[in-house]
């Protein structure tokens, strides 16, 4: 048995030829898989029942069950955690935003649109009434050790393949369908960390990306990065339209050593100077992730330090209170604090934002993945 989405639309064309069917079969399973959301052989009604059988006895459509799923109590967040057939666990969240321009216009357009099933599996920012961000994994588990994550805590299991990664997307797209929603970003901060299963997570952005198949513009993906310096000079060098983040967190060397073991690796200058190179290739700005926490690393101080670290590279920073996690005793620095730091970074010549923190109640938030199930 074959997991259907971990192949490429010519190993599908191969595959069917192998089968001694016409080249254009290929052309209409990809279509069912990623325009129409198909996720069981008997959809395709426009295929002979022969091949339906075929499609039956040598490939998967769904890599994984459902073990559970939780909405956070303001229903803005779910959460869904699903096992694999080897036991293990991933998770991938579902983020909603309402619109905050107001535009009755643009609303009742995009409304008029999204509602056109002709285009209602295009993806385009403007026809999409409200922001649907899906967070989704990369791998079971991660190997980077990071103190304050719980993913880093429960240590690595193994690799997700393409289809897996990819297999997250359409189960969402699919449940999104039924309410007449579509996806509208990606962002690969789940569990894992991306950079180090490339492969795989680039042919799944490539095989989402794919303009006969699920078309999902190549902005709309974030890639959130630990630091691997090489890996962001070999992104840099593909070009791609991809937004990239790198979480960065401390602004000294020991500080982030002994929060994120990576940095013994990969020194924060050597990361920025990666993070140089990259702006330099491919123009595009890059997103600094700062987890803040109380007393740590949110003072005025720190954020001048990293203020003059950053000078000059055409970049933003994220910054998010901590998430708690029962692995780090850590806290989270409050809403004044977490405003004098965004001050002083922009008094400074940073952008900055502070993100909303999201799902905390059911383990959803940033960090917070680890297959765990939260009872309430
Ligand atoms: N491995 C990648 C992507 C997954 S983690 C990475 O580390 O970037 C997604 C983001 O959540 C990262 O910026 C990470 O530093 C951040 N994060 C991890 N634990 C957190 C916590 N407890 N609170 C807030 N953010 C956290
Ligand atoms: Fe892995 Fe990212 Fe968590 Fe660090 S923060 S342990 S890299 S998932």
């Amino acid at each position: 048995m074959q997991l259907i989405y971990d192949l490429t639309f010519s190993e599908l064309t191969n595959l069917l030829r192998e089968w001694n069917e016409p080249a254009y079969r290929a052309k209409q399973i990809w279509q069912g898989l990623y325009q129409h959301l198909y996720n069981s052989p008997e959809q395709f009604t426009n295929l002979s029942k022969p091949l339906r059988k075929k499609m039956t006895e040598h490939l998967t459509f769904i890599p994984f069950s459902v073990k559970v799923y939780q909405d956070s109590s303001d229903r803005h967040t779910r959460k869904t955690l699903f096992e694999l057939p080897d036991t293990n666990l991933i998770e991938a969240v579902l983020m909603k935003y309402e619109r905050e321009d107001g535009d009755d216009r643009v609303m009742r357009n995009a409304e008029f649109v999204t509602n056109d099933p002709a285009i209602r599996n295009t993806h385009h920012a403007s026809r999409i009434k409200h922001r649907r961000t899906l967070c989704i994994s990369t791998q079971a588990g991660c190997a980077m050790g990071c103190v304050f994550c719980a993913t880093g805590q429960m240590g690595f299991k193994r690799h997700l393949s393409s289809g897996e990664i990819v297999a997250q997307v359409m189960y969402y797209a699919q449940m999104l369908k039924k309410q007449d929603e579509t996806v509208s970003n990606i962002v690969f901060m789940g569990m894992g960390e991306p950079f180090h299963n490339y492969e795989n997570t680039m042919a799944a952005i490539d095989r989402l990306n794919d303009s006969a198949g699920y078309n999902f513009g190549a902005r709309r993906f974030t890639i959130s990065t630990v630091g691997l310096a090489p890996q962001i000079r070999r992104f840099a060098d593909e070009q791609r339209q991809v937004n990239l983040a790198v979480s960065l967190h401390a602004v000294d060397d020991d500080a982030r050593a002994a929060m994120m073991p990576v940095n013994k690796r990969y020194k924060i200058d050597e990361v920025l100077e990666a993070c140089e190179y990259y702006v330099a290739k491919t123009s595009r700005r890059v997103t600094f992730e700062w987890a803040l926490i109380n007393g740590v690393n949110d003072t005025p101080e720190v954020a001048k330090k990293l203020a003059s670290k950053l000078r000059g590279l055409m970049c933003h920073v994220n910054a998010i209170p901590l998430n708690p996690t029962a692995g780090f005793d850590g806290e989270a620095t409050d809403r004044q604090r977490a405003a004098l730091f965004k001050e002083s970074l922009e008094q400074a010549g940073i952008p900055c934002t502070i993100r909303m923190r999201r799902g905390i109640d059911i383990n959803a938030g940033c960090g917070q993945l680890a297959g765990a199930v939260v009872s309430s």
